[in-house]
This record gives structure tokens, C-alpha cells and sequence, in this order.
């Protein structure tokens, strides 16, 4: 089976190109939207995506080396994301599906990070330490379900990082560059170290960071931004695994490719006699090769989806998904 699949969540657009037997991703490739300045607008990242399109379209195929009739189902990023986004990612797929009459199946867009970790990396029964601009979340499997054991109360890591960056005058995304000054930071800036039970926030270290800008030099502020910050997600991601009893964790999301957060990630599950795993970047950051390769899993466990029942879901949660395809 090949499928194509179509991310557009949130920033990036992408399309990959997926064959189940043997494995192979044929391509994978995306967009990004960049805000000349400022923060993202849902509207201009959905322009972006319809503006290039087609252009990312004809570079997939070309890429996989495949004609449009090779395709044998079509997928899509249903949710969770920005309104505007997603629709013009099911739009696309809704008419690609049409016009290939080809099957159509929308898919729950932090599963698919999990799935694709699972699929590249040999990671089993992992639990998931999703990292993205919106996103931060606890994930594993358990009684038939993708289970958040920990999330975040308000911003995602990712859109913390950024929104400091913006306040001290980094392009957007912000976070490789909080990566490269924080490695020549020394001193440890105290910053509100917040862990709810299971839950983390973001938004005080936020505004302590940006306050502590004042006294504090940007290497130390950065430094202690990532020391604090990941020290909290490291510390959700051993619990979740101590309470499930998995003896894996695996990382999603484009703060993954963040080197310290890799580091204390690997370094704990060490420590526990727990497998560590980390898929490729391009894989990591949000991209259409996860999202075909999780509608390949749905579809031969059986699903099926009629155009009507592919409406954009913003708020969509990960347990509300019934694993079909995991025992
Ligand atoms: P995603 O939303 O999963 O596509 O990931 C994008 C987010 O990853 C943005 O918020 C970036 O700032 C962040 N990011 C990318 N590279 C790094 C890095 N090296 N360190 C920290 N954050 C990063
Ligand atoms: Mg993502």
C-alpha cells in the first residue's frame, strides 16, 4: 500500500509519501511557514500552505518517483491545530481523494509522531515525550488507548522558547538559537520550576525569564531557561514511565532536536535500565511522512472514513482515538 499524507497543523505544510511492504518512506517533503515578524497569524500560515501547495505536491511525487495512480489512500493531519491550517490540509486531501478516488483518512496528529518514532527507530511500547511549538505532552499506550499522563497547563516548550526569543529579539523559530547561547552560559538564573503533579507550565518561567534579562546576561538566561524547562520534562517523562512500567522512551517534536534535552532525556533513562530512542530530524519536526504512515496502520486495522466524517478537529485529544491497530 502507498499513501500519501498531508501535515498542516500549525507552521509547516508537508506531504510524504509512504509504502508499508517493505517500509519505505518515497519522500518527505515541507514547508515552513516564517513570520516576517512577530508571532504566528493561523490565517498567513494557511495562505502559506495553499500558496505552496502544489509546488510541495509535484516535488513528492518526483521525489518517490511515483505517478498519481500509485496512490492507494490519501491522509491528512485532522487535528489537534489551528483552525485555518487544517482546513486547508483536508481540503486539499478531501479533493485529492476525489479526484484519485482513492480512500481518505484523517489522523490524530500527536499519535502520528508516536507511530513514525515507532516505525524508524525500533522503539516498541515507548512512552513519548512530544516536544513541539504547541504541543507538550506525556504519552503511552495503555488499554487500547494513547494516554496523556502529563501535559502542559498552558504554552507548549516550543512556543515558550519562541516567545523568549522574540522578547530578546531572535527570529522565529527561537529555539536552536536559546540552544547555541545557552551552551556558553555559566551561572544557574533561578526561574519558577513548575511541575504540577503530572502537569508542567511554562508561562511564569516565561516572564521570569524575560525579566531576569535585566540583571542577567543572555548566555546564563538561556542556560537556565533549558536547564529549568527540561529538567521539568524529564522529570514527567521518568514518572510516567515508572507508573506505566515501560522500559522505553522515545521523543517527538522539533525540541527534540535540542542536544541538552537529549542529553538528560537519554541520561535518566539510563539510569532506570530504560531504552532511549530519538527519531531523525526530519521525522522529529511536523511532516507528512508520519501522517501516511499512521493512516497505513488505521487503514489495515480496518478504518474507514467517509468525506463527511473528515471535519477538522482543533481540539482534538489523543485519547480519543481507538488504537485499532495496537493489541
Ligand atoms: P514543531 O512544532 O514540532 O514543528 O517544532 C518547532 C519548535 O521546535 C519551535 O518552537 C522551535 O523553536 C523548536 N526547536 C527547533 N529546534 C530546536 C532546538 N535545537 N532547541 C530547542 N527548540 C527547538
Ligand atoms: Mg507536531
Amino acid at each position: 500500500m502507498i499513501c500519501l499524507g498531508i501535515e498542516g497543523t500549525a507552521h509547516t505544510v508537508g506531504i510524504g509519501i509512504v509504502r508499508d511492504r517493505p517500509f519505505g518512506i518515497l519522500s518527505n517533503v515541507s514547508s515552513m511557514y516564517r513570520p516576517p515578524s512577530g508571532g504566528i497569524h493561523p490565517r498567513d500560515a494557511a495562505n502559506h500552505h495553499a500558496s505552496v501547495f502544489t509546488d510541495i505536491l509535484q516535488k513528492a511525487l518526483e521525489r518517490a518517483n511515483i505517478k498519481f495512480n500509485d496512490i492507494d489512500l490519501v491522509a491528512f493531519s485532522i487535528g489537534p491545530g489551528l483552525g485555518p491550517c487544517l482546513r486547508t490540509a483536508a481540503t486539499a486531501a478531501r479533493s485529492l481523494s476525489l479526484y484519485l478516488k482513492k480512500p481518505l483518512i484523517g489522523v490524530n496528529h500527536c499519535i502520528a509522531h508516536l507511530e513514525i518514532g515507532r516505525a524508524v527507530t525500533g522503539a516498541s511500547d515507548p512512552v513519548l515525550l512530544y516536544v513541539s511549538g504547541g504541543n507538550t505532552q506525556v504519552i503511552a499506550f495503555m488499554n487500547g488507548r494513547y494516554r496523556v499522563f502529563g501535559e502542559t497547563l498552558d504554552i507548549g516548550i516550543g512556543n515558550c522558547l519562541d516567545k523568549f526569543g522574540r522578547e530578546a529579539g531572535m527570529p522565529f523559530p527561537a529555539g536552536p538559537k536559546i540552544e547555541e547561547i545557552a551552551r556558553k552560559g555559566r551561572k544557574y538564573v533561578g526561574l519558577p520550576y513548575s511541575v504540577k503533579g503530572m502537569d508542567v507550565s511554562f508561562s511564569g518561567i516565561l516572564t521570569a525569564a524575560i525579566n531576569s534579562l535585566k540583571r542577567e546576561s543572555m548566555e546564563d538566561v538561556c542556560f537556565s531557561m533549558q536547564e529549568t524547562c527540561f529538567s521539568m520534562l524529564t522529570e514527567v517523562a521518568e514518572r510516567a514511565m515508572a507508573h506505566t512500567e515501560k522500559e522505553e522512551v522515545l521523543l517527538g517534536g522539533g525540541v527534540a532536536s535540542n542536544e541538552r534535552l537529549r542529553n538528560m532525556v537519554r541520561k535518566m533513562a539510563e539510569e532506570r535500565g530504560a531504552k532511549f530512542y530519538c527519531p531523525p530530524g526530519e521525522l522529529l519536526v511536523d511532516n507528512g511522512a508520519m501522517i501516511a504512515w499512521t493512516a497505513i496502520l488505521m487503514k489495515k486495522s480496518g478504518i474507514e472514513m467517509d468525506i463527511d466524517e473528515t471535519a477538522i478537529k482543533q481540539n482534538f485529544r489523543t485519547d480519543e482515538v481507538d488504537v485499532t491497530w495496537r493489541h
